[in-house]
């Protein structure tokens, strides 16, 4: 299958982007409505998308969903069952963060342990509503790289996990969208500070992405553009402001950010 490569930069406006042999074509909306080539060309653009302007975040999703313990040894080294059926919850838009931004700790006050989980993403490309394993598996558009970031005591005190896992910055997504990748044959490598924290592989995923989407559309329509994140391999752990985290899958590309404030 072919792979196309796809960013959004903030240029005189944020602007989506296909990337290719080492320049940006800007196109008229998201790849996954549809956006084509507007016919303007940019050089100097890697396949990260690193060049002359910033890259954005390279989605926009209405809603962003994550899968809970879809990986058995990251269940375990948190001390919880297998789950029978996906579990999942949500993280709210103001969480997103881009390549190169900094994830902003709470204060000490608010929590002492806030950790990465290093996850494959995937960004939907149609409309699912009640959709079969099948469809719900070819309506994956592309995709990407994210840190589900969690503040680890407030998930266990607070029951519901919605600052636990939606604080803002919460969410490093990117550099890139990449599509024609099998979901289920790529590694990921989570290393803070230059020491490798996990590395895992998503063929160990509990519950498969088709079955995920299906299971989620079976109750929530998925739209062109909501983000899935599908699940954290084991060796998840904590973060500390100056921290520098680097989450690489290969294909996709390398997610960057760095640790700041908490104290006080
Ligand atoms: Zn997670």
């Amino acid at each position: 299958m072919s792979s196309k490569r796809f960013a959004r930069l903030d240029l005189a406006e944020p602007t989506y982007v296909e990337l290719d042999g080492g320049a940006a074509f800007p196109l008229t909306r998201a790849p996954w409505l549809g956006g084509a080539r507007t016919g303007e060309r940019l050089d100097g653009y890697d396949a990260d998308a690193s060049g002359p302007r910033p890259r954005l975040a390279p989605v926009e999703p209405r809603k962003i969903l994550c899968v809970g313990r879809n990986y058995r040894a990251h269940a375990k080294e948190l001390g919880n069952e297998v789950p029978v059926e996906p579990m999942l919850f949500y993280k709210p838009a103001t969480s997103l963060l881009a390549q190169g931004g900094v994830v902003m700790l709470p204060p000490a006050s608010v929590s002492s342990r806030v950790e990465h989980e290093a996850e494959l993403a995937l960004v939907i490309g149609e409309r699912l509503k009640g959709a079969s394993e099948e469809a719900a598996a070819r309506a994956v558009f592309g995709l990407t790289i994210a840190c589900d970031v969690t503040a680890r005591d407030l998930q266990k005190k607070d029951g519901q996990w919605w600052r636990a896992k939606g604080m803002d910055t919460f969410c490093p997504v990117g550099p890139v969208v990449v599509t024609g990748l099998d979901p289920h044959a790529l590694s990921i490598t989570c290393r803070v500070n230059g020491a490798v924290r996990q590395d895992g592989k998503t063929s160990d995923m509990i519950f498969s992405v088709a079955r995920v989407l299906a299971h989620v559309s079976e109750t929530i329509t998925l739209e062109p553009g909501d983000l899935v994140l599908t699940g954290t391999p084991e060796g998840v752990g904590p973060l500390a402001p100056g921290d520098s985290v680097e989450i690489e899958v290969p294909s996709i590309s390398t997610l960057v950010f760095s640790v700041g404030p908490g104290a006080g």
